[in-house]
């Protein structure tokens, strides 16, 4: 085996895994066989990072697993107030930054602070305590009040479909899945000098097309769909994103190997590969044509796709809530030193479970209401 970048031969000591679909998006179609240790970490860096960036918003709010860690956070601003919020993967809304505010008046201080964390607040208090010798670290800390609410109205993200390092990205992703199927070589050489950003092709643009595929309101997938075409002499991939970022790539403008028709289709909410009919069989003039009078104003379907994927990040995240509440809800009722295992249940029991998840559960209705429009 040889990379196909470099050219180096695969070995014990060189190899490693190549993410077909990065690991950031939740991908787990990888191999060994496709480039060396060197090139996965230097295209890594260059190009894999900056696609992870643009479809990190996904992972985070789909609350995907990956292999490796968590999705990152996401950075919002409250719409309202201007203030920027951080959504972690687990759901969790906290600010942006901690805040300290010292204010003089008279003959004393004001210093209010807000931090996300105990970790934050210890350290915090710390530097507050050698700064203000009078105070101490501890009544700092116990000072502290912990505070949680929901935020109402809208957030506002900046997202970005695309560029030049993204293209390059998707043109790797499309070039690992033909060589994953085994595909020869010689015919997709001529895009390493692209990939590697030392020549511009026009060969990768976005594509959203009408049905392709069907899409059922709770399915979000990422997709691969090679196409080797010797009759028209066209090999092509197709790579979808979260049903949200879409690609065409062309690969080859004078196939003349086995004729190819691959699907890979991989369910990012259930983290298992399904089975979808795909249909873009483009004859040799259609494809050429895609990255030549390029399609300019897709911005009406990408915000089609958006609210279908963004309408299960929803739901998922709502589930995932009420999930959070209940189990808060028996930890507060039924904590483990108050009930030890084996307990039978009683009635008051129940009541007391019931009553620490309404109580928790109530907020939450009301937030829901609130933002129902
Ligand atoms: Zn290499």
């Amino acid at each position: 085996m040889k990379c196909y970048i470099c050219d180096a031969a695969i070995t014990r000591e060189n190899y490693s895994y190549e993410h077909i679909i990065i690991n950031a998006a939740g991908g787990r179609l990888k191999s060994r066989d496709l480039i060396c240790k060197q090139c996965n970490s230097d295209f890594g860096e260059k190009i894999d990072n900056i696609l992870a960036n643009q479809l990190n918003f996904f992972a985070n709010q789909l609350m995907i697993k990956r292999e490796r860690g968590d999705a990152q956070p996401i950075v919002g601003k409250k719409e309202s107030t201007n203030e920027e919020i951080r959504f972690l993967p687990d759901g969790t809304i906290i600010p942006h930054r901690p805040k300290y505010e010292e204010t003089a008046e008279n003959n004393h201080v004001n210093i209010s602070m807000m931090v996300r964390d105990n970790a934050e607040l210890k350290k915090m208090a710390a530097s507050l305590a050698r700064k203000h010798p009078q105070l101490k670290e501890e009544d700092i800390i116990n000072a502290a009040v912990h505070r949680e609410s929901y935020i109402d109205g809208y957030t506002t993200f900046n997202l970005n479909v695309g560029g030049p390092e993204v293209f390059r990205a998707v043109c790797k992703c499309a070039v690992n899945y033909f060589k994953y199927k085994k595909g020869d070589t010689k015919y997709i050489k001529p895009l390493i000098s692209y990939i590697k950003g030392t020549e511009d092709k026009d060969i990768v643009w976005m594509h959203y097309k009408d049905n392709l595929y069907d899409l059922n309101d709770d399915e979000c997938f990422h997709m691969l769909h090679l196409r080797g075409n010797p009759t028209e002499r066209v090999l092509y991939c197709y790579v979808d994103y979260f049903n949200t970022y879409k690609y065409i790539i062309l690969l080859n403008d004078s196939y003349d190997g086995d004729e190819i028709g691959s699907t890979y289709c991989f369910d990012v909410l259930n983290s298992k590969v399904i089975e979808k009919e795909f249909s873009a069989d483009y004859n040799r003039a259609t494809l050429l044509d895609f990255f030549i009078n390029k399609d300019v104003q897709p911005f009406e379907r990408v915000q089609q796709c958006f609210n279908h994927t963004m309408a299960i990040s929803q739901r998922r995240q709502r589930e995932n809530h009420i999930g959070k509440i209940i189990e808060e809800g028996l930890n507060n009722a039924w904590g483990k030193s108050k009930y030890p295992n084996g307990t039978i249940i009683t009635k008051e029991m129940v009541d007391e479970a019931v009553d620490e998840i309404m109580k928790k559960m109530e907020p939450f209705i009301l937030h829901q209401l609130k933002n129902k429009n």
